[in-house]
């Protein structure tokens, strides 16, 4: 089936502190922080978006950091984007290995899957990331922190724990038009689109697995990229007719979204791809300033008083 979505475009935890945050992004895995916001839903609490030069659609990793706020720590288990994924050349591992492990992370080889070799570690909120080594990621990649032959490319995946995972299986391939196109022991991979880097998501059968609860440390939901507004209305359709709840369109000011559950509990997202984050900043100087939707602009003053003060370059 054809779908709309053209790939993955962002996935977004919730993470405890905000000046390690950026740290972590920007300067260790060389990211560009392409918007400094706040949460929609929370003004109180930053939004960071980080990604490749522009912030396009598929590179995109976004964090809420709560703390402070008295969230707990969340609970890893089924139901939850359990690993995400970004994509370095073939080749890069090992000098990605030194530099996390050089920078205080603990750096763990993952078993080789789908012919393809990576690295596990954690970022300061103990949110599980993962390179993965491959040749076939044509994304030109943000090179301020880190040379072009290493650096990072873009999301590569996000796997998922779900206990049940047929009925989400079904779901991602009957409705959202993704095929699986892989199938190892306890684990299936589905793609949308065509099969590179940015248009996967694994699935990890886990029968066993704990609910899992959203907090610190945990992916909160994972976004995926169409281009038009009338495909996100034709998809919310789609949902409905399935009997899942959706919410109305929301203005996320960068992209229109909708949001709902798969059943296997995750909280998936459908993001337009335009108007993208040089709607309210220049591209060249993406991330300086906190920017704020227009309906926040009046309360600038008091947002600006609450929150962190943050320094990065
Ligand atoms: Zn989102």
């Amino acid at each position: 089936m054809d779908s709309p979505i053209q790939s993955l475009h962002h996935v977004t935890a919730t993470v405890d502190d905000a000046q390690q945050d950026l740290d972590f992004c920007i300067d260790a895995l060389g990211l560009r922080l392409v918007k400094k916001t706040v949460n929609f839903d929370n003004h109180l609490v930053f939004h960071f978006y980080y990604g490749d030069e522009h912030g396009t659609p598929g590179t995109i990793w976004t964090t809420f950091p709560y703390k402070g706020y008295g969230v707990p720590v969340g609970t890893k288990g089924a139901g939850q984007v359990a690993v995400t994924s970004f994509s370095v050349p073939a080749g890069a591992l090992d000098w990605w290995r030194a530099r996390l492990t050089a920078l205080g992370a603990s750096v763990q080889d993952a078993p080789p899957r789908f012919g393809e070799e990576s690295i596990l570690f954690a970022d300061p909120s103990g949110l599980q990331f993962e390179l993965v080594a491959n040749d076939r990621d044509r994304r030109a990649p943000w090179t301020r922190e880190v040379g072009a032959a290493t650096a990072i490319r873009g999301l590569h995946s996000v796997t998922m724990t779900i206990a049940h995972p047929a009925k989400t299986i079904e779901f991602m391939t009957s409705l959202l038009g993704f095929r699986v196109v892989g199938e190892m022991a306890g684990r299936t991979r589905l793609a949308v689109n065509g099969d590179e880097p940015g248009k996967t998501m694994e699935i990890v059968h886990a029968p066993d697995a704990p609910r899992a609860r959203n907090g610190l440390g945990t992916v909160h939901h994972v976004a995926m990229a169409v281009p038009h507004a009338g495909d996100q209305l034709r998809m919310r359709e789609e949902v409905l007719r399935w009997g899942a709840s959706v919410t109305e369109v929301r203005d996320r000011q960068y992209f229109q979204s909708i949001y709902f559950r798969e059943p296997g509990g995750v909280l998936f997202e459908i993001a337009t791809m335009a108007p993208g984050f040089a709607v309210d900043e220049a591209p060249a100087s993406l991330g300086r300033d906190l920017k704020l939707p227009p309906w926040e602009e009046p309360n600038r003053s008091m947002i600006e008083a609450g929150l962190d003060a943050v320094a990065y370059r």
